[in-house]
């Protein structure tokens, strides 16, 4: 730039010194001047004009030839214009890049908007889910009309994937994930999971059946063993065994059951049978069938707080919830310990509290005890009669109630193992 500007300044010099001498020469210095200032400012004027045609020029030729500084301002952005067009290739390129490799996946991905309509999307989500060029722009809502899709996307938690069955074909299970990027814009992955679904299917039905096949012959066993013992001829040497073999029938019978509970939980997937309950018709029958179970060993079990509330559930899936709780409480808590219920409501939830002054969890164990057939090192050993199913059916119960299971506990202490409703649960409640 330097260097246009001194042949710009020389040009300069150059007019006003012919213009001095013209003038000297004819006596009117002063009109020679203005009038070589007037030339000097037309051909300014026509330069611009050229760099106008030339920036607006769509054809984006090279820039016209021009001397001094003009020379220097059109070399300049001309410049400028061909790195921007090589960046833009680039980035071109790399966006290309992009594409290709998304749809090579075997997911499909969607680009949505801020309003959630679709901008772009990959091959594998126009075969999964049959989308067409001209549905460019279209709210995604409108082809995913399920309504359980509709109520995920709105409530806008995607810490979870939702899995559902496709729009195009019920046999196929598709797993929407939804992530959120950039300023509200939305990136959605689906994925063909019926493969998976289909064995995860099997595996609910092999236990299902297993368990059921089961019992028929638990049953046989254990009233062949009861007439053994009734019968009272039984040879002294035989007596202990007999004992044991009837605890084992019971335990077998028991981790039967907790098994088809628990598939049968699995299995149905709808939130079916709700209806208001009151807490207090739940839990006055588990706290007497728990006094029952602590018998010779005294625990105090006590219901206190707003049990009158009416809450919208499945009254057999909470009493086998809230009963594992209770029993559990009275399983693993010592002798005339302390058992409180309580059933408390706050500004943001209802809380069912089932707190023990027994032996505790040591806080490495908490995080797996929902884990079925995981059992801490201590209640394994003990003849509690536990099957490790317990808990894992109570965190399934309380999922189908959007409920949580909260466990706090102390070693040497004792537990508090709390169900949290949302207060969207409640259908009457008094404070
Ligand atoms: P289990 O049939 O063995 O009781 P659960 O699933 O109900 O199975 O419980 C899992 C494990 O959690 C138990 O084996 C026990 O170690 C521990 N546990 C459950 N409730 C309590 C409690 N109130 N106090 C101490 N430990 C508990």
């Amino acid at each position: 730039m330097v260097r246009g500007f001194s042949a710009e300044i020389r040009r300069v010099l150059f007019i006003g010194i012919v213009c001095s001498v013209i003038g000297i020469t004819i006596g009117y210095l002063t009109w020679a001047l203005i009038i070589g200032g007037l030339f000097y400012m037309a051909w300014m004027f026509s330069q611009i004009r050229r760099l106008d045609h030339w920036l607006n020029d769509p054809h984006q030729t090279p820039p016209p030839d021009a001397s001094g500084i003009w020379g220097e301002i059109f070399d300049r952005i001309y410049k400028l214009q061909q790195s921007q067009k090589k960046e833009k290739r680039q980035l071109q390129h790399l966006v290309n890049r992009v594409q290709e490799a998304t749809s090579a996946l075997r997911d499909g991905v969607i680009l949505l908007d801020r309003q959630g309509n679709m901008e772009w999307w990959n091959r594998s989500a126009q075969n999964l889910l049959g989308f067409q060029e001209s549905d460019q722009g279209q709210a995604l809502i409108n082809f995913l009309r399920q309504p359980r899709f509709i109520q995920y996307f709105e409530r806008g938690k995607f810490a979870e994937p939702l899995d559902m069955a496709s729009p195009r074909s019920q046999s196929q299970r598709l797993q929407f994930q939804i992530n959120r990027y950039g300023s509200q814009e939305h990136l959605v992955v689906v994925r063909n999971i019926t493969r998976l679904y289909k064995l995860e299917g099997m595996r609910q039905d092999f236990i299902a059946n297993v368990s059921h096949e089961l019992r028929t012959p638990l049953t046989v066993l254990k009233g062949y063993l009861e007439s053994i013992e009734d019968s009272g001829d039984l040879p002294d040497k035989w007596q202990g065994a007999v004992g044991q073999m009837q605890i084992q029938t019971l335990r077998m019978s028991a981790l039967v059951s907790d098994l088809i509970t628990l598939s049968k939980l699995e299995t149905d997937e709808s939130e079916q049978n709700q209806s208001p309950v009151s807490m207090q018709d739940i839990l006055e029958p588990i706290i007497n069938e728990a006094r029952a179970l602590s018998g010779s060993q005294q625990h105090s079990l006590e219901l206190s707080g707003n049990n009158t509330v009416r809450i919208m559930g499945n009254a057999n899936e909470l009493h086998s919830a809230f009963s594992n709780l209770v029993f559990n409480a009275v399983k693993y808590t010592p002798a005339k310990g302390q058992i409180n219920v309580t059933v408390k409501l706050d500004e943001k939830h209802l809380w069912l509290m089932v707190e023990d002054t027994g032996m505790g969890i040591d806080s490495q164990h908490i995080p797996r005890l929902t884990e079925r057939f995981y059992r801490v090192e201590q209640s394994r050993n003990s003849a509690s009669g536990g099957t490790g199913l317990g808990l894992a059916i109570v965190k399934h119960i309380l999922l189908r109630h959007d409920a949580r299971l909260i466990i706090r506990s102390e070693l040497g202490k004792g537990s508090t193992f709390s169900c949290r409703f949302p207060l969207s649960k409640i259908v009457e409640a008094t404070r």
